[in-house]
């Protein structure tokens, strides 16, 4: 892959906004008089993982949280203000956390592959492993289990979204954004719902609706 040059970034730059002002001449103005986007994205830090590509978005649709494989981390100080943020101030409708295939955070909570700190952030993760060894240990290729734990990353990340104090008042108050589980597969840059089933959680939430639209399952097995 040939990368362009800091330089060359900033005449990309000069030259999408031309394109952008000659499309339509108030966008630039009505991008900056504020956000109201409805979906909050939860995905991984990877280059390849920029969300608004995959789905044709434009700025001020998605607003964005990423961490290394895609974390919902409970004392994660950054996620939680964002999250506040994103539920009681922009009051997003959807929440997306998307993990992806040929994962590098998975990677290296299965195969212990890093060191520093990032061998400590994705201990979770290792944790999720080791609770369904018997599951990833039977599948038949490196790959399958990478991308099998990727799966089951997404599922725990999207329960510990419910688990959040914000979410949780949401619920209370039945007012709680839909949370989404994806997973994308680089290999063909295509984008699988995965349909979590949560009511199987056992969650509190006067809207049943909303945590069992999803009878069919293919990814908890
Ligand atoms: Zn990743």
């Amino acid at each position: 892959m040939i990368h362009y040059s800091i330089e060359e970034l900033l005449k990309n730059n000069q030259s999408w906004a031309a394109q952008k002002r000659a499309l339509e001449p108030g966008y630039f103005e009505e991008l900056s008089a504020g956000q109201k986007p409805p979906y909050l994205y939860v995905g991984c830090s990877d280059s390849r993982m920029p969300l608004t590509r995959y789905t044709q978005t434009e700025p001020g649709e998605i607003f964005v949280h990423r961490n290394i494989a895609n974390q919902v981390s409970l004392t994660d100080i950054n996620f939680l203000s964002v999250l506040d943020y994103a539920v009681f101030h922009l009051q997003v409708q959807h929440i997306i956390v998307c993990g992806h295939y040929d994962c590098g955070g998975i990677t290296a909570a299965l195969e212990g592959s890093t060191t520093g700190l990032v061998d400590n952030w994705v201990n979770p993760i290792r944790e999720l492993y080791f609770q369904n060894q018997s599951e990833i240990d039977c599948l038949s290729t490196r790959e399958k289990r990478i991308n099998r734990l990727a799966e089951l990353n997404v599922i725990a990340q999207v329960k510990n979204l419910y688990q959040t104090s914000i979410l949780r008042k949401c619920m209370r108050e039945n007012n709680a954004p839909q949370i989404h589980g994806w997973v994308l597969n680089l290999k063909t840059g295509l984008i699988q719902d995965m349909k979590i089933k949560t009511s199987i959680w056992g969650l509190y939430t006067p809207n049943s609706e909303l945590l069992s639209s999803s009878t069919s399952n293919n990814f908890e097995r």
